[in-house]
């Protein structure tokens, strides 16, 4: 058994997940490793008299959490190991990896440095949460240029 026996990959969609899954791909077999997608649905909500409402019909995000498991089955598909567990949360993203890791004891996070949310040659602002709150390690893939 390797240094790293469950391995939880961040995917926020973006054609870089390509990458990202690939690189996690490679440390789950170095170190014999299960590898485990994750993918993060941000609820479409908005404040009006202090009170959290949904901005779309209830449909839209499940459909929005149907295109996400679609896409993380043709990345396991293309890239990733065809069994690698696939996870969609509903929710914030840091949150929900950082508790979907500790609680199902993932030894390593892997991440893009940046995606939609970041700059380049930045750390972006997922990445940079999930290294501030990580009980375990994480390693972020540099991306883009
Ligand atoms: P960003 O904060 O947009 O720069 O994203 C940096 C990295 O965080 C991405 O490359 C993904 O690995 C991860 N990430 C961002 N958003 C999500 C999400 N909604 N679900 C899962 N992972 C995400």
């Amino acid at each position: 058994m390797g240094t790293y026996n469950k391995i939880l990959v961040a995917v926020d969609l973006s054609p870089e997940s390509r990458l990202v899954v690939s690189r996690a791909r490679e440390f789950a077999r170095l170190y014999g490793a299960s590898l485990t997608l994750i993918h993060v649905v941000e609820p479409l909500v908005y404040m009006e008299d202090y009170q959290l409402k949904p901005a779309l019909p209830l449909e839209t995000e499940k459909n929005l959490e149907k295109q996400a498991h679609a896409f993380l089955d043709s990345l396991a598909v293309d890239v990733g190991p065809g069994d690698a567990e696939r996870i969609v949360r509903i929710g914030a993203t840091k949150r929900e990896i950082l508790d979907y890791a500790k609680d199902n004891n993932f030894d390593l996070i892997v991440t893009g440095a940046h995606g939609r949310h970041g700059i380049a040659s930045m750390l972006g602002s997922t990445a940079n949460a999930l290294l501030h709150g990580t009980h375990c390690d994480i390693l972020c893939i540099r991306v883009g240029k």
